[in-house]
């Protein structure tokens, strides 16, 4: 004989019946079986809502008790035959009016006990029961209804009723045995004290009504049909990449339903476990899928981890005080003022000192626990040898669990390791002593994320999602943008890195989207986004809480610099090709390397020096590797070498500047490269990184301005002296041509002391032979003693700064 349960989404309407039904008949033709049914899905909410807005004499009932009702009855409507229509729905009625008076009552005498409740809440599955039994009639002349009240027999726990095994295992047997039907259909959930009063089973409990009729049968197979192909490796509504467990044990099955997989009803697994009755758990919406096999074996021996589950809404209890220590009894006393209050505890940790005892309960508990918990204790409080109870709520719980972790070392270090790298905080940790379960309290805001980081780790062939926030997607960033867009397959399938761009923003407008906005129609997109503030965009990226998030910062803006700090407090990594941050204050660029350090989030900017060229970068692999700087000397400004490289005397200065500037060389205000203050910024950025404490302020820079360029006020005024200082530019140029050098804007830093200005370069030295826009720096340190270390190429350009930020981002992935 065959167990089948099907849930409440199962039987939550005419359509999904219809399937129900189909499966049965399957079913039917091979084997006599036992049909446990819920609630329509969400009726029973519905039921309690409703008495409790009568209890609370508030009309509105009515309203719900309608829509409760018309569900049932559209199910008659639709799916009895014409014949068998008026004679159900008079009976569904029936029902319904009992349920009205009840309802009635509890508005006049506005009194609402669990009694009540579960003789309210019966009403949905002795209805959902009857019609798919008479539905079943239809075509299934052997099929049969049987009240579970009569054969589930329990305390008077209501809402939670503790079953009497022995009563219920002997009157399900005998009813089974002198049962000649094929089909027996039975409500899931009820049941009935010794007074003949209905209770019930407790939230989910259909899933244990099935296991306790499968056991007293001793079933072949106990099928629990729900709305997903098995029990997932985490919850598939969370994790998208959680998969159906094939095949697991019933230890494993019940940590897992224990710590939150709600696809199975905790309880549910003892009766079948005593009697070695299989479980298998298969989707009524894909009836060809698997589903998840439970038995007593455990084949798969390879994964050491099974599942993860969670369970939300905790608070974490924690008596202390110096009184505890080697006085037996506080931890009886503790979990004895628990039990007499009926509040369930979910974990345990006592650190080895006896200085504390912590406890997870649920969060609706807490008010009750910390005044049950304080009266208990309050001779030793008031002596003060312990504290208060202290309560935190807001928190909530992550297992781990599998059989074979026991033989597989470092498990708790991955899992430990990877909450941590993502900035999950663990506030207490439990693992049983079977090992089975490894199980950590966190916030509740950080459950998605954790899930996630642990899938990742436990289950998937290690592909790491970036999750990209990048401000300023105007020239740079729009071909960065691209650049990804292009590269996204190749990182995957070469680097298993899934780079994801979850957020961009403009001047004006921001566009966020969790599963990656289409970098095929960004532009599009971000013109219908949301209006965008810095801290608007910053709380977005905040709230989303993704695993490996990196803000990309492409403008010149200071605002945006400004926020990096936000950033690196919430472990979100930055990388800029804004050079702002690392140029200004050197205590500003201390906090935020020391952010980064602290909360284990990187600051990366290449680009600040050469654009794509790997200069910071090769830069901190010498001092990293026990190198040290003596001298740097470089060309760094684009726009500087296309001046100098074009400018000869057969043209004037003035033309050349306005040339630069008309191709896109120079910033709109040319006086921000001519001044040198961005070559100073960049030779800043390489003392600081070499190690050096230096300032803006202490470097030189030895213009080669005249005075009345440096004086003038606007840009016109600017280039109006670049004309009538036409002399002053060209005896730069012939001084250089007759000693035979070039002119180059050369940024030094020697010992400790920068500067920067425009040199005569001999034909010897490696800046003569410069080209276009180039950049080149040399490196002089201890080992690179002689010769320096050179790195040379273009160093400005939209492409080659895109690729330098993407490569930023690379580095952050494989780290
Ligand atoms: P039913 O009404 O059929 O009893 P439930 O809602 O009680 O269904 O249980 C199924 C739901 O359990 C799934 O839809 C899913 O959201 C949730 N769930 C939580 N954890 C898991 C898990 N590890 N595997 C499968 N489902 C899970
Ligand atoms: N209908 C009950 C509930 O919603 C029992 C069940 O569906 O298992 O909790
Ligand atoms: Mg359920």
């Amino acid at each position: 004989m065959k167990v089948l349960k099907f849930g409440g989404t199962s039987v939550a309407n005419a359509d999904n019946i219809s399937k129900v039904i189909k499966i049965l008949e399957k079913e039917s033709k091979k084997h006599n079986i036992a049909v446990v049914v819920s609630a329509l899905g969400g009726t029973t909410d519905m039921l309690m809502k409703t008495g409790e807005l009568a209890t609370k004499k508030d009309k509105q009932y009515l309203e719900v008790y309608e829509e409760v009702s018309n569900r049932y009855i559209s199910l008659v409507k639709d799916l009895i035959s014409d014949q068998k229509r008026t004679d159900v729905l008079n009976e569904v009625n029936g029902l319904l009016l009992d349920l009205k008076q009840l309802l009635q009552g509890l508005y006049l005498i506005n009194e609402f006990s669990n009694k009540t409740i579960d003789k309210i809440v019966s009403f949905g599955e002795l209805l959902s029961s009857y019609i798919i039994s008479e539905i079943l009639q239809q075509t299934l002349k052997s099929s049969t209804l049987k009240d579970s009240r009569e054969l589930i027999i329990t305390d008077s726990t209501f809402t939670n009723a503790i079953v009497k095994t022995k009563e219920t295992t002997t009157n399900i047997s005998t009813f089974f045995k002198k049962n000649k039907n094929k089909v027996v259909v039975l409500p899931g959930f009820v049941s009935k004290n010794g007074n003949g009063d209905t209770t019930t089973l407790g939230r989910g409990g259909s899933d244990y009504t099935a296991a306790l009729i499968a056991s007293a049968v001793k079933a072949d197979i106990l099928e629990i049909w729900t709305d997903v192909s098995g029990m997932y490796t985490a919850n598939p509504k969370l994790v998208k990449q959680a998969f159906p467990i094939r095949e697991i044990s019933y230890e494993e099955a019940m940590e897992l339903s224990h710590f939150g997989a709600k696809v199975l009803y905790p309880p549910t697994v003892q009766p079948a476990l005593q009697k070695n009755i299989p479980i298998l758990i298969k989707n009524t919406f894909a009836p060809t899928e698997e589903g998840t096999l439970i038995t007593k074996k455990n084949k798969n021996k390879t994964l050491p981890v099974k599942g993860i589950s969670h369970i939300e809404n905790i608070a974490l209890l924690t008596l202390e005080g110096n009184g505890m220590v080697g006085i037996p009894g506080f931890s009886k006393r503790l979990f004895s003022a628990l039990s007499r209050n009926r509040i369930n505890v979910v974990l345990i940790t006592q650190a080895s000192s006896e200085h504390s005892i912590c406890v997870g309960i649920y969060s609706a508990d807490a008010k009750k626990a910390k005044h049950v918990v304080d009266e208990e204790f309050v001779y030793e409080i008031s002596k003060k040898k312990i504290k208060p109870l202290l309560v935190e709520e807001g928190l909530a719980i992550v297992a781990v669990v599998g059989d074979n972790m026991k033989s597989h070392q470092g498990i708790s270090g991955r899992m430990f390791r990877a909450l941590g790298q993502n900035n999950v905080n663990v506030r207490a940790i439990a693992q049983g002593a079977s090992e089975r379960n490894i199980s950590a309290v966190i916030a509740s805001k950080d459950i998605k994320k954790a899930l996630t980081v642990l899938h990742n780790q436990f289950f998937e062939k290690q592909v790491k999602t970036l999750n990209l926030f990048i401000v300023g997607v105007g020239n740079v960033g729009a071909i960065l943008l691209d650049q990804i867009r292009k590269q996204q397959q190749h990182l995957n399938t070469n680097l298993l890195l899934n780079v994801r761009v979850v957020g961009i923003s403009n001047s004006k407008k921001m566009l966020f989207d969790e599963e990656g906005i289409d970098l095929n129609s960004w532009k599009a997109q971000l013109q219908k986004g949301k209006k965008r503030t810095h801290q608007l965009f910053f709380e977005t990226v905040k709230k989303y809480n993704l695993s490996n998030s990196i803000f990309v910062d492409v403008t010149a803006n200071e605002d945006v610099a400004n926020t990096y700090k936000d950033y690196l407090k919430e472990s979100i990594s930055v990388v800029a090709c804004n050079k702002i941050a690392c140029s200004s204050k050197y205590s500003d660029y201390r906090e935020l390397k020391e952010l980064s350090r602290k909360y284990n989030a990187s600051f990366l900017f290449e680009t600040n020096v050469g654009a794509g060229l790997p200069v910071i970068n090769t830069l901190n692999n010498l001092i990293n590797s026990g190198d040290r700087i003596t001298s740097i000397q470089a060309v760094l400004s684009g726009s500087l070498n296309f001046i100098f490289n074009n400018f000869n005397d057969e043209c004037s200065f003035h033309d050349i500047v306005k040339q630069a500037q008309e191709e896109g060389y120079t910033e709109p205000d040319p006086r921000i490269d001519l001044s040198g203050i961005d070559v100073a910024r960049k030779i800043l950025i390489l003392a600081r990184e070499a190690g050096f404490k230096i300032d803006l302020k202490a470097i030189k820079n030895q213009s080669f301005l005249p005075k009345a360029s440096l004086k003038a006020k606007t840009i016109d005024e600017f280039y109006k002296t670049l004309k009538t200082e036409a002399l002053h530019f060209s005896k730069l140029y012939s001084s250089a041509k007759s000693n035979d050098c070039q002119l180059k804007y050369v940024a030094e830093f020697n010992e400790g002391k920068a500067s920067v200005g425009l040199q005569e370069i001999n034909k010897e030295h490696p800046f003569y032979n410069l080209k276009g826009k180039d950049n080149i720096v040399l490196f002089f340190t201890e080992r690179y003693a002689e010769q320096p270390l050179i790195i040379k190429g273009a160093g400005a350009g939209a492409q080659v700064t895109a690729s330098g930020l993407f490569g930023d981002i690379i580095t952050l992935g494989r780290n």
